[in-house]
């Protein structure tokens, strides 16, 4: 992971095996505990063949699992936006490689404080411009490959927009979740 974590060619991606070994284990040990119900897999699959890689695994491990596919939209302004203003905290975010990169909500006085431990936040790695512009051009290039995966599956995949409601956008998930796992 170190060694592609600054690279804007490798851009964090690890081979392919070595994620399908990864995502094959989680859902074998998933699809055994009761106590999961619900399994989100963010920012992934990555490319088109890790879409076919994904379904076959889950349609082995996990037969009755219901698959939905949500992409998250806005527009580029609104992307640049938040890439200038996120941070994220090393003090609550232990990256075994130092790299955090769930956005860490700042204090109400201080922008750069983190609301919870109150250490110093940092700008995220990946949105450095360098970075940013190498992680959006690789989205273009594998987004329309990704949809195309799931539609040969028969999976329909559900764009939601959050310019305006990038807080709500769990609010949007939830009850598309919900009300399709309860309809099954
Ligand atoms: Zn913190």
């Amino acid at each position: 992971m170190a060694a592609t974590a600054t690279s804007s060619e490798r851009l964090g991606w690890i081979d392919e095996f070595t994620v399908m070994e990864a995502v094959h284990s989680y859902f074998t040990a998933a699809n055994t505990n009761p106590g999961i119900h619900t399994v989100l897999l963010d920012n992934f699959p990555g490319s088109g063949s890790q879409v076919d890689q994904l379904l076959s695994t889950v349609r082995s491990v996990a037969p009755s699992c219901h698959i939905e596919s949500i992409e998250l939209l806005t527009d580029a302004k609104t992307l640049k936006q938040r890439s200038r203003n996120r941070r994220v905290c090393h003090r609550c975010e232990r990256d075994p490689i130092s790299d955090p990169r769930l956005p860490a909500i700042p204090s109400d006085d201080d922008d750069w404080k983190c609301a919870q431990c109150r250490g110093l936040l940092h700008p995220r790695r990946g949105d450095s411009p360098r970075l940013f512009k190498a992680r959006m051009q690789r989205y273009h290039l594998t987004a329309a490959g990704i949809r195309a995966g799931f539609a040969e599956s028969g999976i329909r995949v559900t764009q939601l927009d959050t310019t305006n409601t990038i807080d709500g956008a769990a609010n949007l998930l939830a009850p598309l979740l919900i009300s399709r796992s309860v309809s099954l």
